[in-house]
């Protein structure tokens, strides 16, 4: 049967270290469905629709991986998506703890959903969305953080 994977987000924005968990997942995963979801608890930066499709065009030689955008609880849209396993990256200690919680949440919703853990690759270790916002906010050009152009 085919494996496909949810590789739920806020992606805000998408960056390397997104693009490189879902690249090294597709080792693993038939089909890796990128979910950008409007997470109740921080306000979007950058808007949701150009960012599903500046990730797209990051994809687009890419047949195994699909983008969409959600606001549902993530255990109902991988339901929606035929997804029985979500993907999430680790980069330090505070994402372990938080991506914990986060884990035990969807699999006391649903018992069949197995999050799988990937180690951030090194060189992305210490590339977060938030301080590429900020950066952007202050001016600075973040194209390089990023596997689209934002112009
Ligand atoms: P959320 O707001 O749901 O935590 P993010 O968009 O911040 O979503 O991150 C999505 C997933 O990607 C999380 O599992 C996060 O730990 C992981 N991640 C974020 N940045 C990196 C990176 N540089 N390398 C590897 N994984 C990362």
């Amino acid at each position: 049967m085919k494996k496909t994977a949810l590789f739920p987000g806020s992606f805000d924005p998408f960056t390397n270290g997104h693009k490189d968990i879902v690249i090294r997942g597709l080792s693993i995963f038939d089909h890796i469905v990128i979910g950008i979801g409007y997470n109740t608890a921080k306000k979007r930066y950058f808007d949701i629709d150009m960012m599903v499709n500046k990730v797209k065009l990051a994809f687009e030689h890419e047949p195994n991986v699909s983008v969409e955008a959600f606001d549902t609880l993530t255990s109902d849209f991988a339901k929606l998506k035929n997804a029985k396993y979500l993907l999430r990256g680790l980069r330090n200690t505070s994402d372990l703890e938080y991506e914990n919680t986060i884990a035990q949440a969807n699999k006391y919703i649903n018992k069949d959903l197995e999050t799988f853990f990937l180690i951030t690759s090194p060189e992305y270790a210490a590339l977060s969305s938030t301080v590429v916002r900020e950066m952007h906010k202050y001016g600075v050009n973040i194209d390089k953080f990023l596997p689209y152009n934002l112009s």
